[in-house]
């Protein structure tokens, strides 16, 4: 199969994930098309960071050098969206928005999650910038800063405690979180994070900079940046349209897939924030990595089974 359209493996969603197993698979000579519509998760930040020697690189110069190489070896990525997905016989065929229907031998899904973010006014205006939620991702940029935590949650503390070892000025503001426990008080007050109860109404942003967290009594507590900790759902239409369910988790939803990136649907593999939730950019290019590796292993051993069983028919007795 080596026509664009009919491929061995339909790669969707070409973030770190998807990039990163598409240049594996092409790189073993398996015709890839990559199906991406040019939303990755962390566009809305100015740089990532703990990517090992490109650290504070452009999330989308770091996708353009991505798919430069994967290009280089031959895989087609289409600036499209997999709309559908079948399987049709032996084979998987994936409807875009725009362009022809991919018949593939396999599928891998690197389709990435939505970050559900709190109703609050302006956290998505500064989703990225100065609302925050990774200390990993950015919180070396707001050290030493006034950060404020917004409760949503049981891991809001966690996270408080957290962004704790990047600043002395932390304030948790409770918002809807359940009470926090005995234990967490004691944590909470040993290290001196302010605990300040209410709901906050909005975020004032002031020409695109962040000023204060507003409580819904009017109360305004000046901080240079916000921590909120969005649900996490993975982006699965596909998965479910193949009768795949996904798995519920604390904090979201996931394609449940083994450390080769199967998933329980025969031919099908999931990389990236698809399959787990946690996995900052480099973990998701190693898991697309490792995804491919174990889907060429299986075409190579159905290529083997196939050129077996027809030698045995050239070879045997009419
Ligand atoms: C604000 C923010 C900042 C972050 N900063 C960092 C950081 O500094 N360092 C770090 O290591 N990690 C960071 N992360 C985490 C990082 O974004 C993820 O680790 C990474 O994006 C996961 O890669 P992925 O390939 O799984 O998914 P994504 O990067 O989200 O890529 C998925 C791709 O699939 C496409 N897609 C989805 N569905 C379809 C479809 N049906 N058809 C076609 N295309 C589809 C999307 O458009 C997207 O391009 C940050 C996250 C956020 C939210």
């Amino acid at each position: 199969m080596n026509t664009e359209q009919n491929v061995d493996v339909a790669v969707i969603g070409g973030g770190p994930a998807g990039l990163s197993a598409a240049v594996t698979l092409a790189r073993s000579l398996r015709s890839v098309v990559v199906v991406d519509d040019g939303e990755p998760r962390n566009a809305p930040a100015e740089d990532a960071h703990n990517v090992l020697g490109l650290d504070g690189v452009v999330p989308r110069d770091l996708l353009a050098a991505g798919r430069a190489e994967a290009e280089r070896y031959g895989a087609r990525v289409h600036e499209d969206r997999a709309v559908a997905a079948r399987r049709r016989g032996g084979v998987f065929e994936v409807d875009l928005a725009v362009g022809p229907t991919v018949r593939a031998r396999r599928l891998l899904l690197a389709t990435g999650l939505v970050d559900e973010l709190p109703a609050v006014p302006g956290v998505r205006e500064l989703w990225g910038r100065s609302v925050l939620h990774c200390a990993y991702c950015h919180g070396w940029e707001v050290r030493g800063q006034r950060i404020g935590v917004l409760g949503t949650g049981p891991t809001s503390v966690h996270q408080a405690l957290m962004f704790r070892q990047l600043s002395q000025d932390v304030t948790l503001f409770v918002h809807t979180m359940p009470d926090p426990d005995d234990e967490a008080w004691e944590h909470l007050a040993a290290l001196d994070i302010r605990v300040v109860d209410g709901a906050v109404r909005m975020l004032r942003v002031d020409r695109g900079v962040l000023r204060a967290v507003v409580l819904a009594d009017g109360h305004e507590f000046p901080v240079d940046a916000v921590t909120v900790t969005p649900r996490f759902s993975a982006r699965s239409d596909l998965y479910e349209q193949l009768g795949g369910t996904l798995t519920e988790h604390p904090t979201g939803a996931f394609v449940a897939a083994g450390p080769m990136g199967r998933t329980g649907l025969p031919g099908v593999w999931a990389a990236g924030n698809t399959s787990d939730l946690a996995a900052m950019v480099a973990a998701a290019e190693g898991a697309g990595v490792t995804a491919a590796t174990d889907v060429n292993a299986d075409l190579v051993a159905e290529d083997a089974a196939g050129a077996a069983s027809a030698r045995a028919e050239r070879y045997s007795p009419a």
